[in-house]
């Protein structure tokens, strides 16, 4: 029996983009994986897709910001068996304001999604995690943790105090055996981040991505974190930046001229 057969895994924000395509990519590699997102209809269309004989997917709705709704979930786990590992992926943006003209209900909802979210999914699976004795705990971040942009303040400090929460947690899991990996991806084109981040304006949406060439898919992040939490339990990608190549940096994107 090797390290790798039977894991389990909670994946939050299975509903769509990297968080989907990572449930669906674990389910394809014979993993059990308990999908939690609000929206029932998109995992059970996730449920659906998944190939016979390969993995499962067990849909689990529900509100990473909500501590009694994440609670229950956890019990729900609990009943039908434990996982090894979790992917926080649930997470997202909303608006590009500057700081002077910030609007606090966009800054409140990040900050709960991103960061409190986070910490509610970890405090009830960290017990879980600890009992198997080779733990993993994958946080999906972002290169807006590691630089501000003009536009970006809010999402910023969200992501750099998930960002935060990761490293600390790192260091205190250790000596359980509890890894902890942190991915950070750049530009990445998914259907609803940038819908949501831009108050569901589908043309602005478009432009976020517009000429350049290969930004990541999801599916490109998705290898990477499953990449991640399959790697021998000893070897830790503890912090992970991944960009397209014409984004070489915060401040260089390269379009083509449409
Ligand atoms: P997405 O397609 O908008 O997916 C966001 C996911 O989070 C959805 O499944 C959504 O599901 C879930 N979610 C949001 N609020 C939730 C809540 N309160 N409770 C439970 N689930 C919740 O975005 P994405 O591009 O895949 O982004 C996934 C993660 O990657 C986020 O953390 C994002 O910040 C990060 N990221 C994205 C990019 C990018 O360019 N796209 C780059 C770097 C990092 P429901 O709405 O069904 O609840």
């Amino acid at each position: 029996m090797t390290e790798n057969d039977h894991r389990a895994a909670v994946v939050t924000g299975a509903s769509s983009g990297i968080g989907r395509a990572t449930a669906a990519r674990l389910a394809a590699q014979g993993w059990t994986v308990y999908a939690l997102a609000r929206r029932a209809e998109r995992l059970q269309s996730l449920v659906d897709e998944v190939p016979e004989g390969t993995g499962t997917v067990i849909p689990l709705p529900a509100d990473v910001t909500d501590t009694a709704d994440v609670e229950r979930v956890r019990e729900q786990v609990e009943a039908a068996g434990r996982v090894d590992t979790v992917l926080c992926i649930a997470g997202g943006a909303r608006g590009t304001d500057r700081v002077a003209d910030g609007r606090l209900e966009d800054w409140d909802w990040m900050y709960r999604v991103n960061v409190l979210g986070t910490l509610n999914v970890t405090q009830a699976f960290l017990p879980m995690l600890r009992a198997t004795g080779r733990g993993t705990l994958l946080i999906l971040t972002s290169t807006a943790a590691l630089a501000s942009y003009e536009g970006g303040g809010g999402y910023n400090a969200a992501k750099m105090g998930q960002h935060g929460l990761a490293g600390a947690l790192r260091l205190e899991e250790a000596e359980h055996n509890v890894r902890v990996i942190e991915v950070l991806p750049g530009l990445v084109h998914t259907e609803e981040f940038s819908l949501n981040r831009l108050r569901g304006d589908q043309q602005a949406a478009e432009k976020v991505y517009a000429g350049v060439e290969n930004p990541l898919t999801a599916d490109d992040v998705a290898d990477v974190c499953t990449y991640a939490v399959s790697a021998p339990h000893h070897v830790n990608l503890d912090q992970v930046v991944m960009r397209p190549v014409a984004q070489a940096s915060q401040f260089k994107l390269i379009r083509k001229s449409q």
